[in-house]
Formats: structure tokens, C-alpha cells, sequence
């Protein structure tokens, strides 16, 4: 298979070191390692007659032509164009496109400009490629034996999408050589930021590339590798990822898809130990995860759970409203372990932020874990919206818990 690569965009013929077209270089490495040639690297400004130009230049000596760059709202974008008109297309309106860019402003509070509905034009029959890291939509042109893939000009958006849809694409389209695998690391207790501090270096790999997924309470270390076989690209992989657990290892509770009940839950049953939790003011959403995992009864003794702080109190005669949420939750722990003989009590307690009985009239959540051998406790505060404590607070405590558990085999 033969390929030219097209990187499309003004800043790039000025000759200012500012703006080296580090895309082509990536690319061709990328299709290199699939047994794919590439013949040519050409650049082009932005010029619609320009572009239609070079692409029919490469239409004529190539079968594979990945452009990038031009794809953007304004009116110097010219790549739709001139790849529909490279082709003989018509440019066709597709409202989902539309659709996708509108969710993604909306996402970001920013207001969708006019412009940002040309984007939602495509050559005639091509096959959009979603587009989860950027606004700019890309799509794949299959015309009689050539292939044009345009992909954006903001490098970290082009090389995800080269990895995650159009490698796996062309390997599949054209039988190559290559394989793409992709492990997963999982981690809790640790922002996106904080990993950024720690292996934002690893991030700027072409090959494994790694990246990292953020959802409620964890986040994901994507490490992916392209490679001529299996064992190569577990290699690879295998090289980063030892790195990665050097300098994260205490976070990673898992790979793949391990969740944290699962690990927790093993955990505790290969040392033949129990968690008790009990929770106040968080919609029961720990008791409901831990209550969906049918037939772990002799691991976790119990799921207690009240609907607020004021009721847990009660229960626990300390008087009406908390004057210290952190030291509420760590004395709930220890209470519910003992009242059910646990090892490991796991303590949720949160008030609104509009509770007339929050304290010192601000709402909050604290987790705390109780075991003989250690306790962690800590307040979270959800920047400033506690309504948004179910949905974090499960994954928060049971990494806590996790971590205490972890705590034990540590200590001496
Ligand atoms: P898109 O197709 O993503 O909308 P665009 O051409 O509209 O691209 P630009 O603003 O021109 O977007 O480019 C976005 C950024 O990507 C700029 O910083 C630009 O310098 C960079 N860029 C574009 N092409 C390349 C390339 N070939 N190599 C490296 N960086 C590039
Ligand atoms: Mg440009």
C-alpha cells in the first residue's frame, strides 16, 4: 500500500520554527509500522485550488492520502471543500454532526458559533469519524481504489484519532500487517491532575501513547500500543506500564475492567476479613452498590445507612447536628465496625450545602475508615456542590477502604 501525506495550513509554509509540521512525521511513522509506504510528504497553504490540486497529484500515485489541518469553522478552512471537489462530490449536511458539535459547546458553557455549522458539512458518502477530543468533525472518503482521511491540524487531536479510529480502520479495511492493543490501568484516590504531575511526560509518547480517563471518583490510564504483532505491541506496552506502576503504584487498584467493589471484595476475602459501613445523607447510594453485589454478605457485614447526618447522630446519641463532619465520620466508622464485628468500618457522612443544621452553616461530605490497624479520614468538598456527593461518594469510600486495606499489608 502506497500513501502520501498532506498537511494543510498557511503557518506552515512561513518557515517559522514556531510551526514545524511535526503531523506529517507522526503519521508516516504510524503507517510505517503497518507496512504502509509512504512515497510522499507534501505541504500546501490554505488554498482551496491549492489543495484540490496536491490531492489530485496524490489521487494519481497513491491509493492512501491522510491529510491534516482545515478543518476548522472559518472560512480559510478549506479541506471539505477541496476534498469534495478533488472527488467530484457535492458537500452534504449531516445533522448529527451537527448535533455532536452542539452537545460539545454546550458541554464547555461556550456558545456555538454560525460558523461551526460548516463543519457539519461532509464530501458526499464519506464516513464521518467522531471526533470526542475536539470540535473539528473528520472523515474518510473511499473513492474507486484511493482513500482520503482528513484528519485536524491540533496535533494532540489528530494523534488520537489516528490511533483510536483510523489505524484500527485501515488495518481492518486493508488486511495489514499491524495490531493495536490497548491495557488499561485503573486508579483511585488521585485526580486527573495530580496523574498529569506524575507521568504527563509519558504522555507525549507517539508509541504507546498513554492517556488518561476521568469518570466519578477514579480515573483511567489508557496506555496503547501499534505494532507489527501481538508480542510487539505488548512489549511496548509492557515497558510503559512498568514505568507507570513505579511512580503510581499505590493508586492502581486494578486493569482492565476490574471495579473497585470487586477488588475490595476479593481483597478482603483473601484475608479473610470484613468491611461494615454505615452512611448518612448521601440517597443510600453506598448501600445500594455494595447491596448489588449478591452473595459477598459474609464479607461486608452491613450497609447501614440514614438519611442525614442529624438522624446518624441520634442513632449514635451525640445530639443534633455535627460541629465537625470529619470527626463524625471517623467516630461512625468505628461505631458501625464494632456493632457488626468488622475489621474495616467505612463511614459516609454529608450535609447540603442549603441544610439549616450544616455546619458552621457549610454543607460538606467526610469519609472515614476505621480498622485496629490504621484510620484514613478525609472531607471532600465537590466544589461547592455537595449535590453531586452520591454520585462520587461510593467510588470515594470504597478506594478509601481499599487503601486502608492496603494500609494493613504495608504496615510491619
Ligand atoms: P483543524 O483541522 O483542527 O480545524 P485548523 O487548520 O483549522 O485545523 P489551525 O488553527 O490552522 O487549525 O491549527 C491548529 C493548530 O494545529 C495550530 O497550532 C497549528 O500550528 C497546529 N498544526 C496544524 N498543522 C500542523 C502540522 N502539520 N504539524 C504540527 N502542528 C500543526
Ligand atoms: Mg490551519
Amino acid at each position: 500500500m502506497r500513501a502520501e501525506v498532506i498537511t494543510i495550513g498557511d503557518e506552515l509554509l512561513s518557515g517559522s520554527a514556531k510551526f514545524l509540521d511535526t503531523n506529517s512525521v507522526y503519521i508516516a511513522q504510524a503507517l510505517h509500522r503497518v507496512g504502509v509506504d509512504v512515497l510522499y510528504r507534501t505541504t500546501v497553504g490554505d488554498h482551496e485550488g491549492r489543495i484540490v490540486e496536491v490531492l489530485r497529484i496524490a489521487a494519481a500515485r497513491v491509493n492512501l492520502i491522510v491529510t491534516t489541518g482545515g478543518l476548522g469553522p472559518t472560512v480559510d478552512d478549506r479541506t471539505r471543500q477541496a476534498v469534495a471537489a478533488a472527488t467530484g462530490r457535492a458537500l452534504v449536511f449531516h445533522q448529527a454532526l451537527l448535533d455532536q458539535i452542539a452537545a460539545r459547546f454546550k458541554r464547555f458553557g461556550v456558545r456555538m458559533s454560525e460558523n461551526n455549522r460548516q463543519q457539519a458539512y461532509l464530501p458526499e458518502g464519506a464516513i464521518p469519524i467522531e471526533n470526542p477530543v475536539g470540535t473539528a468533525p473528520c472523515f474518510i472518503v473511499e473513492d474507486g481504489d484511493n482513500v482520503i482521511v482528513s484528519l485536524p491540524g491540533v496535533p494532540s487531536e489528530m494523534t488520537y484519532l489516528m490511533t483510536h479510529t483510523v489505524m484500527p480502520y485501515l488495518i481492518d479495511r486493508f488486511a495489514l500487517s499491524g495490531v493495536i492493543k490497548t491495557r488499561i490501568l485503573r486508579t483511585a484516590g488521585m485526580g486527573e491532575s495530580q496523574l498529569d504531575a506524575l507521568i504527563g511526560d509519558l504522555m507525549k509518547l507517539d508509541n504507546p501513547i498513554v492517556g488518561v480517563a476521568a469518570h466519578p471518583g477514579q480515573t483511567d490510564i489508557r496506555v496503547t500500543a501499534t505494532a507489527a504483532s501481538e508480542a510487539e505491541a505488548d512489549a511496548l506496552i509492557a515497558s510503559v506500564e512498568q514505568t507507570i506502576r513505579e511512580r503510581v503504584a499505590r493508586y492502581i487498584f486494578g486493569v482492565e475492567d476490574d471495579t473497585l467493589e470487586d477488588v475490595l471484595i476479593d481483597g478482603l476475602r483473601r484475608r479473610g476479613l470484613a468491611v461494615a459501613t454505615v452512611e448518612a445523607g448521601t440517597g443510600r447510594a453506598l448501600a445500594a452498590l455494595l447491596g448489588s453485589l449478591n452473595g459477598v454478605s459474609a464479607v461486608v457485614c452491613a450497609a447501614d445507612a440514614y438519611d442525614s447526618t442529624p438522624a446518624l447522630c441520634a442513632i449514635l446519641e451525640r445530639g443534633g447536628a455535627p460541629d465537625d463532619l470529619e470527626a463524625l465520620a471517623r467516630h461512625a466508622a468505628d461505631w458501625v465496625r464494632r456493632g457488626h464485628g468488622a475489621a474495616i468500618g467505612l463511614a459516609v457522612v454529608s450535609t447540603p450545602d442549603d441544610a439549616e443544621d450544616a455546619p458552621g452553616g457549610v454543607g460538606g461530605t467526610a469519609i472515614a475508615a476505621v480498622a485496629d490497624w490504621g484510620v484514613r479520614v478525609r472531607r471532600y468538598g465537590f466544589g461547592g456542590h455537595q449535590g453531586n456527593a452520591p454520585d462520587w461518594v461510593p467510588t470515594h469510600a470504597l478506594a478509601m477502604a481499599w487503601h486502608l486495606l492496603m494500609d494493613k499489608d504495608a504496615a510491619p
